[in-house]
């Protein structure tokens, strides 16, 4: 089945692209599908809405159901009143709809819209009635698990539960008469209260009678183990990121393919996302624990040129010599442009706890260096040359034995 998840044009294009890439990490019958955003249309029907209280923030909106009595106060990053822009649910699954007929999507598949802007009853996501479109908001997450949160991780766990519920359920009432009004601390908690949704991710399990729910419907096993594959990889990598900096623990980090992308392991594959100059100098450095004084870098002008050489779209000799020359110019501010982008996009990928086992660190006039314990950095690079080896000799030993 095909899941196709819509960027709504307000939404930060790395956000959007981080939890695609998140969701894509696990393997299964499920197939996570990217939009092409020209069709989705700019956002210019929303309405505003102002939230005068906390509490009426936190609280969802439903009709027949008691409120919730305790409730748990969490980190405030919001100043009440705050304004938000606001659509009608209606308005967001018509712009599902839209994009459903313009590239003519079946009708198994599902559609999700990831959009900042908020919904009439203030729900983390939502359902149409015909079970195939969705969306989940994306903004304000910051105010339930505090700024150090990464939100690609509540987002693609939001898009897993609704597509959990599409399989558990029938349809909308079903949905609203399954899951539990009180939460009790499984991932099928109604969260009228959404401050709640922290207890429920960090248990991301399912309680029997929701396990029940799967069975009657028949829903074939590799889907539900996909569905858990990624709320435990989701649940290990949030617990990860904020023990690593108690137990002195940074992520592993991987270096994949022919264009050396590089991905933190453990922090659900995040890629560090860099531009070819940045990506050869933060390689270099990665290869000489030992530190470089940035006023030698001259002396390895040939290593700094092939790696650039290399993700450059440039292929004129003339220009990435030049480009070379000016970053490695101890009297040009180049490089150190290069290296402070460098450092705040690895701050903003594993935040604060974490950046310094990763920046390229160290005092002006002193050698500059990566801290990370080479040990937990893999190379996994021209894997398909090393497939093919093996696959050779395996046949050659075949070929001598018989
Ligand atoms: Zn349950």
């Amino acid at each position: 089945m095909n899941v196709h998840l819509l960027r709504s044009p307000e939404l930060n294009e790395e956000t959007y692209r981080n939890v695609l890439q998140l969701l894509q990490n696990f393997q299964g019958p499920m197939h996570f599908i990217a939009c092409e955003e020209e069709i989705i249309e700019e956002t210019i029907n929303s309405n505003e809405r102002i939230w005068n209280k906390k509490e009426e923030f936190e609280r969802l909106e439903v009709n027949s159901f008691a409120v919730q009595e305790s409730r748990k106060s969490s980190a405030f990053t919001i100043k009440f009143p705050y304004r938000e822009r606001v659509k009608s649910w209606k308005q967001l699954f018509a712009a599902c709809d839209t994009y459903r007929k313009t590239k003519e999507i079946s009708q198994n598949d599902l559609v999700v819209l990831l959009t900042d802007i908020s919904n009439e009853l203030n729900w983390f996501g939502g359902v149409s009635p015909n079970m195939k479109n969705y969306f989940i908001q994306t903004s304000n997450w910051e105010h339930f698990f505090g700024n150090t949160i990464d939100i690609r991780f509540p987002i693609a766990y939001e898009v897993i539960i609704w597509a959990m519920r599409y399989f558990m359920f029938e349809n909308n009432v079903a949905i609203m008469n399954g899951v539990h009004k009180k939460p009790i601390g499984y991932i099928m908690d109604f969260c009228e209260d959404k401050s709640q949704i922290i207890i429920k991710m960090r248990t991301a399990d399912v309680c029997d009678t929701c396990m029940n729910h799967f069975k009657e419907r028949d829903t074939p096993t590799l889907y539900t183990r996909q569905f858990f594959e990624i709320l435990d990889g989701i649940r290990n990598s949030m617990t990860f990121r904020s023990r690593s900096s108690l137990l002195q623990q940074p992520s592993r980090l991987e270096i994949r393919g022919h264009s050396r992308k590089i991905f933190f392991t453990d922090l659900g594959g995040l890629e560090l996302r860099l531009n070819p100059k940045e990506k050869a100098i933060y390689l270099f450095y990665l290869n000489h624990p030992e530190g470089i004084l940035i006023s030698h870098l001259q002396d390895y002008k040939e290593e700094i040129t092939q790696l650039y050489s290399r993700f450059s779209n440039q292929s004129e000799p003339d220009i990435i010599n030049r480009a070379i020359e000016t970053l490695i110019n101890p009297l040009d501010n180049d490089i150190n442009v290069v290296l402070s982008r460098i450092n705040a996009k690895i701050k903003k990928a594993v935040g604060e706890s974490l950046f310094d086992y990763y920046c390229i660190g160290g005092e002006r006039g002193d050698r500059k260096k990566i801290r990370l314990d080479r040990e937990l950095i893999t190379y996994n690079i021209d894997l398909i040359y090393f497939r093919f080896i093996k696959k050779m000799s395996k046949l050659f030993f075949h070929k001598i034995n018989n």
